[in-house]
């Protein structure tokens, strides 16, 4: 039985040493006080799927549609130039955040995936021709797969794939050799959404540049967890989604080095991202503009400042001290339950806030040995003592085949997350196994 708990939300006010901090902070997120069947309070432990919503942002953009409503960028009425206002504001926010150098070079998109299918779309398009490579990993989410195949369809492009140890890390010996004359893009994830794995994507921006090769960074799982700064790790695009880093659905990122951004074709047509027009020509509009067809939802950039200003208020540093605490603590408890496997790196420095595991029928003797408990069976079952996981293939079914399974459970962790919900986790998948 999972133990109703009174929350005391202890770590998150140590890293910062201000007493009290965290009750303010699970307190800022309504959703979390739900009581989901008979359990009470909820366990969300599904973070890297999609984070809960601070009340600022859900306020800040219920506060825009009541008060200021308007469309962006074409207005000359009062209403139009308050929410452009803001909409540039929010960009500003954004360019900000991820320290870039310039406001031209932060495009709004809907997410991480629609960024990464831009790059894919316009790069492929400018600079890529048959036979041309891109450069990927085996732990690559679909988004960051298939976006390549859909140019490989239509271009004959080649996708070569770097592949990972047992381990869960990138084999980085011999990266040298995966470049070559064709070699035009590098593209891989800062973070696996599955393995928790943290790539060393400096080092390897640095090697690919050596060989003239420019980087595009997914960063969905890496944003809402440690601090970014692209013009340090010197990447050329950087994708992000709102959603995953406390700010709404439906909008997200893309950072792109102006001179590379200068040089893509637009991406889709209409709205903001023309000069002129006419039935035989079109002009394409300045930076940020070319790559933002069609009214862009500036409510949403709105939340997602808002999301940015609230996570930089508590301090990256902070969430990721909290994190890190709260991950390796986690895997030390989830290794006391006999029959455990815990995919990705052991070395928790290397491991974010993703821990993907499976769980041994008792009566097989240990992890690996025998059946593993359903993932399915696991994830239902926890979400009837009040836990949410993620069970599945995590949208990443490539490296689902190289680790030999078909799905994992996976609990993710954000900074609302405490020890006593571990706690109330590795009780529950105790309780489980004894079921089976
Ligand atoms: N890449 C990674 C590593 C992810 O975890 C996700 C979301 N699961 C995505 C890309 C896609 O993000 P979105 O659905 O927000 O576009």
């Amino acid at each position: 039985m999972v133990k109703k708990k009174i929350y005391s939300f202890s770590e998150l006010s140590s890293p910062s040493g201000e007493v009290g901090r965290g009750v303010g902070i699970r307190s800022d997120f309504p959703i979390l006080g739900r009581k989901i069947y008979d359990k009470y309070p909820l366990v969300y432990l599904d973070n890297a799927a999609t984070t809960q919503k601070p009340r600022c942002v859900v306020e800040a953009m219920t506060d825009e549609y009541y008060n200021v409503n308007a469309n962006v960028h074409r207005g000359v009425h009062f209403l139009s130039q308050q929410a452009t206002d803001l909409h540039e504001q929010a960009r500003e926010t954004v360019r900000r955040f991820l320290n870039a150098r310039s406001t031209n070079e932060i495009i709004f998109t809907r997410g991480t995936t629609e960024s990464i299918n831009l790059v894919a779309s316009c790069f492929g398009q400018a600079f890529m021709k048959e036979g041309d490579e891109v450069l990927i990993t085996e732990m690559e989410h679909h988004a960051n797969i298939v976006s390549w195949q859909l140019v490989q369809a239509r271009q004959g492009i080649k996708i070569r794939v770097i592949p990972i140890s047992d381990e869960g890390e990138l084999i980085l010996d011999g990266i040298d050799d995966f470049f070559n004359e064709k070699t035009r893009i590098v593209s891989l994830t800062h973070v696996s959404n599955v393995l928790g794995t943290i790539n060393p994507i400096k080092d390897i921006i640095r090697i690919a540049h050596a060989h003239g090769v420019p980087v595009l960074i997914d960063g969905a799982q890496s944003t809402p967890h440690f601090r970014v700064d692209v013009q340090d790790l010197d990447c050329d695009f950087f994708a992000f989604s709102g959603h995953k880093i406390y700010g709404p659905t439906g909008i997200g990122v893309l950072y792109g080095k102006e001179e590379w951004l200068e040089k893509l074709p637009p991406y889709m047509g209409g709205g903001e991202m023309i000069k002129t027009v006419t039935f035989e020509h079109t002009t394409f509009n300045d930076l940020p503009y070319k790559f933002e067809a069609g009214t862009p939802d500036y409510v949403a950039s709105t939340g997602l400042a808002k999301a940015l200003d609230y996570v930089s208020s508590i301090g990256l540093d902070v969430i990721e001290s909290h994190e890190k605490d709260l991950t390796a603590y986690a895997m030390k408890r989830m290794m006391e339950i006999p029959g455990m496997k815990i995919f990705g790196p052991k070395d928790i420095n290397q491991h974010d806030a993703v821990i993907s595991f499976l769980v041994s029928l008792p009566s097989t003797g240990g992890a690996g040995k025998g059946a593993f408990i359903h993932h399915l069976d696991m994830g239902t079952l926890l979400d009837r003592l009040g836990i949410a996981i993620r069970t599945g293939h995590h949208c990443a079914e490539p490296l689902m085949h190289r680790l030999g399974i078909e799905g994992t459970c996976r609990a993710s962790f954000a900074l609302y997350n405490t020890r006593e919900e571990v706690d109330a986790l590795v009780s529950a998948i105790l309780r489980i196994q004894q079921m089976f």
